[in-house]
């Protein structure tokens, strides 16, 4: 049995760790913005390469509250991925703007700027490019477009914490990063938790008032806000977590320099290839298999977890019908739909599991 994600062993790894944390939050009896919070956001930012860090309840939530730091709203457009987890429009569409999904490149998985360039009009306000599986997205063409018409950029990292461009991470390459601390994520605490990075000190202030009700202090509400923190307790946790965040990315580069190797030449399969200019994460190695469905079927068969990511774009699902872009809207969003197929990934697998994975697609597929 290959679980798709072993999650279980980074408590198994960290548990001294993660248990001195737990304590000493619980006999600090301060659980919401304190000192684990404050700490976190210094040490994530710097991690970055950001002036400014500030911890939100989740992914969702962080690019919400961006846009909504910008005043981006109703009459506002907004381009985002066709490519990409439907949360990155729930965020456009919770404020009232307007999505305007743009494809791919060819390669994939990540938006194409020659196509950003083509969907820009005087409405539009703002570019979400998403690092989808931790690849990096074209951030010095999407800067260089954003520059030019005068566009915000907000990178979603949710899958890319610790990619680099050029040598520098993501998160700091736009006017702000927004982070999912899910579980599942590079780094994961062990419940929700989000957060944005950016070295915009208006847009930060913003986003703690608008966390904490609208309010700077207490009982004095200046706007009406949310209820979105970061708790002490997933802070403790993250801490203890980012301190490994790079070696644990480097596990997964190495295990996805091992598919690479161990995949090589089987028909009909493509594999994950990165710009040279980007260095990836590795949150999930997905291949495009022609024949997915018998692939998937032989690595269930052998007890091997995968899944696809994501079966349907966001302007296929019902929660945007509305929008009336029916199938063949977006093609290349759709072709990658059905084909990709998520192989079991994480900072715990073996080498050994590795190769049988391979072992098994190459036997179902030829090669
Ligand atoms: C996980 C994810 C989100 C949302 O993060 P949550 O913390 O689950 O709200 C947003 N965008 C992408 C690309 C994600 O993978």
């Amino acid at each position: 049995m290959i679980p798709f994600l072993d999650m279980k062993s980074a408590y198994a790894e960290l548990k001294p760790q993660l248990d001195a944390a737990y304590a000493q939050v619980m006999e600090s009896g301060w659980f919401v913005l304190g000192k684990e919070v404050e700490a976190f956001e210094a040490e994530y930012a710097a991690f970055c390469g950001a002036k400014y860090c500030v911890g939100l309840g989740n992914g969702l939530e962080a690019l919400e509250l961006v846009l909504r730091g910008w005043n981006i709203g109703p009459g506002d457009e907004v381009i985002v991925p066709s490519n990409t987890y439907i949360a990155t429009w729930l965020a456009v569409t919770a404020v009232g703007a307007k999505v305007v999904p743009v494809e791919p490149t060819l390669e994939g998985p990540n938006i194409d700027p020659e196509r950003i360039a083509a969907a820009v009009t005087p409405r539009t306000r703002a570019i979400m490019p998403v690092h989808l599986y931790g690849e990096p997205a074209d951030m010095d063409a999407i800067m260089a477009l954003a520059d030019k018409h005068g566009l915000k950029v907000v990178e979603d990292v949710a899958q890319a914490q610790g990619a680099k461009v050029r040598n520098r991470r993501t998160g700091a390459l736009g006017h702000a990063g927004a982070h999912s601390f899910f579980p599942t994520k590079n780094i994961g605490a062990f419940g929700d938790g989000g957060g944005v990075t950016t070295d915009d000190a208006a847009l930060a202030d913003r986003l703690r008032t608008l966390r904490n009700y609208g309010s700077k202090v207490k009982y004095v509400n200046i706007e009406r806000g949310y209820n979105s923190r970061l708790d002490e307790m997933q802070a403790a946790f993250l801490r203890v977590k980012l301190k490994v965040l790079d070696e644990w990315n480097d596990r997964r580069r190495r295990i996805a320099a091992r598919y690479d190797d161990k995949l090589a030449g089987i028909p009909g399969l493509g594999l994950p290839r990165a710009p040279q200019w980007a260095e990836p994460v590795w949150h999930l190695y997905v291949v495009r298999a022609e024949r997915r469905k018998e692939l998937m079927a032989a690595l269930d068969k052998a007890g091997i977890g995968s899944l696809i990511h994501y079966p349907i774009p966001p302007h296929l699902q019902e929660a945007y019908a509305d929008l009336r872009q029916g199938r063949g809207t977006f093609p290349l969003a759709e072709t990658l739909a059905d084909t990709v197929l998520s192989l079991p990934m994480g900072p715990h697998m073996s080498e050994k599991s590795v190769d049988q994975v391979a072992a098994v697609a190459r036997a179902a597929l030829g090669g």
